[in-house]
């Protein structure tokens, strides 16, 4: 179709508005209209956190000389035409907004030719005013430069954040695609350095690899459902791989990045009972059905949809997760670590009289008496008698509890124990990891962490923290930048650090301990400020007291 103008009646039924809100949404709308015009190449480039500068060229259709200028006017598009378009859209892009957007707050070049060119077009313009146009050849493709965006917005400029920040998001951005697209060659390239790179073979194993890692593209499960609608396929992960944030999961709709509590719902619930609390999975899962069983045309960025039938939608992803979980073995043998739920405890009679059997340790009473060890329940809990009765205590909380206060109170005195590592450890990080690296090194350096980068985003740890010996540095890198990462988190760096080391450190439920260990553990916490909860608030033991024990055998009423 060629480039038009909406007529007013189509324009009066999109969802118009701001696209340009930061330099990732200009690489989105780039590389959307890449693939758009049917490109099997896509590169990117961007400087300066995209302010600077932000490049994208590939090998789709092209546009014609005679309507290059066309192109930039807002509402002119080749994708729809009139309203019924509006009901059925399979593009990416639809409002013939986006160029026009970015046009007016930066300055742009475009360079593009068609197949059934013998030269192509070239046009320069800032501030959406065209400055030059002239005749230039390329080969078929088009390559879109945008520079110095929002530099004449000071206002706009000033809530940007970082560069780093601006690149991880960009890095995510083309993450995404990569992965929705894998017969697509894609490259991003960050301040000069190779960030990402797709074969464009059509594997979405080989692309998560590239992006996540080998290990963990070599253990995804295939989601495969192909009878009914919607059909839903791509990988999942093994619940033994789980992430503490939602980052790694990855939802295209006819493969159209989306963000979905549906869909995040839908996959998280097939988890159930497999995986802890406050853990998600990962995957890349991509749903496909008719343009009409959906409306893109919700908010300018496009992010959102709406299925015309949830349930369906719900239940086809839900079942296709769950299927893809039951074809491990892993699924059917693990279980939930052992239930903290008090009503295992409750006899029949204490449920009739509505009161509990025993209750949480009141909090005001920070310290703890001297407490001797009986043993462990479940490889998760210790159990152990105090003057005041029985307590049980959760052996991940508690030693939560002891690794933060040490570290809190080494970071605070600058006194960090650090150990160097006889044996580097490498790591691998995906893009986006990569950027949160950069802008966090100086943090980490200040908890012990030395990082090196190694090319290709790989990264040499040769230092640690003293306290996390024991622990999967690999493991506790990861969750570290995904702590760092989340960007809605008030809590100040060292916060999210400290919590995210003592959570990833600390001793793990269903790890058997020695009657010597437990009773460390127990002398190490009582030593905290706040033995009776982790820093997240939980609490760390529950304590059944004499008196409740007495009552509970009717020795006394
Ligand atoms: P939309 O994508 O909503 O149509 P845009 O403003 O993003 O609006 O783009 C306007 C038009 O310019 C598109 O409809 C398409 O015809 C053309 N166009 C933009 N980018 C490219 C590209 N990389 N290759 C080919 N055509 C393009
Ligand atoms: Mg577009």
């Amino acid at each position: 179709m060629p480039i038009k103008v909406l007529e007013p009646d189509v324009v009066s039924k999109i969802a118009a508005g701001e696209v340009v809100e930061r330099p990732a949404s200009v690489v989105k709308e780039l590389v959307e209209n890449s693939l758009d015009a049917g490109a099997t190449q896509i590169a990117v480039e961007a400087q300066g956190g995209g302010v600077e500068l932000i490049k994208v060229s590939d090998n789709g259709t092209g546009i014609p000389a005679s309507e290059l200028e066309l192109a930039f006017h807002r509402y002119a598009t080749s994708k729809i035409g009139n309203l019924d378009d509006l009901e059925k859209i399979s593009s990416l892009g639809f409002r013939g907004e986006a160029l026009p957007s970015i046009a007016a707050v930066t300055e742009v070049e475009i360079l593009t030719q068609t197949s059934s060119e013998t030269v192509g077009s070239y046009m320069y313009s800032r501030k959406g005013e065209v400055l030059r146009t002239e005749s230039r050849a390329r080969p078929q493709g088009t390559t879109i430069t945008v520079r110095r965006l929002f530099r004449y917005f000071p206002a706009r400029l000033k809530f940007l954040k970082s560069a780093n920040t601006e690149n991880s998001h960009i890095a995510n951005l083309v993450s995404q695609y990569a992965l929705a697209y894998p017969e697509v060659k894609f490259s991003l390239v960050l301040d000069k350095r190779s960030s990402l790179h797709t074969t464009g073979n059509g594997d979405l194993r080989e692309v998560i690899s590239e992006i996540y890692g080998s290990e963990l593209a070599q253990s995804m499960l295939q989601v495969d459902q192909n009878d009914g609608l919607p059909k839903v396929s791509g990988l999942t992960s093994p619940p033994s791989l789980a992430r503490s944030n939602r980052n790694y999961l990855s939802f295209f709709v006819n493969r159209r990045w989306v963000r979905s509590p549906l869909l995040t719902r839908a996959t998280e619930e097939a988890y159930r009972g497999l995986i802890m609390d406050g853990q998600h999975p990962i995957a890349a899962i991509n749903i496909s059905l008719p343009a009409q069983e959906l409306d893109v045309n919700i908010h300018p960025a496009k992010a959102q949809i709406k299925f015309c039938h949830e349930q369906a939608v719900f239940s086809s992803v839900h079942k296709a997760v769950e299927e893809a979980l039951a074809k491990t073995p892993i699924a059917s043998s693990k279980s939930v670590p052992f239930p903290v739920s008090s009503g295992q405890w409750q006899s029949p009679r204490m449920i009739m009289d509505n009161e509990p059997a025993f209750v949480i340790a009141q909090l005001p009473a920070m310290e703890l008496p001297v407490l001797r060890v009986l043993g462990q329940l479940a490889n998760t809990y210790i159990i152990a008698e105090g003057p005041a009765g029985l307590y049980l205590i959760d052996q991940h909380a508690a030693h939560e509890r002891i690794l933060y206060d040490r570290i809190s109170a080494q970071w605070a005195q600058k006194e960090v124990e650090v150990q160097g590592l006889l044996q580097p450890i490498t790591i691998e990080l995906s893009p986006r990891e990569e950027e949160t690296l950069r802008a966090s090194k100086e943090f980490l350096a200040e908890f012990g962490f030395t990082i090196e980068p190694f090319g290709n985003r790989s990264y040499v740890i040769r230092t640690i923290p003293a306290l996390m010996v024991r622990a999967n540095i690999i493991e506790i890198i990861s969750a570290l930048l995904d702590s760092l990462d989340i960007k809605e988190s008030p809590n100040p760096w060292e916060e999210k650090i400290t919590q995210s080391l003592a959570c990833h450190g600390a001793i793990r439920a269903g790890q058997q301990l020695s009657n010597e260990e437990m009773r460390e553990l127990i002398k190490q916490l009582e030593q905290t400020k706040q033995p009776r909860s982790c820093p997240h608030g939980r609490p760390t033991m529950i304590h059944l007291s004499s008196h409740q024990l007495e009552k509970e055998f009717g020795r006394i009423s």
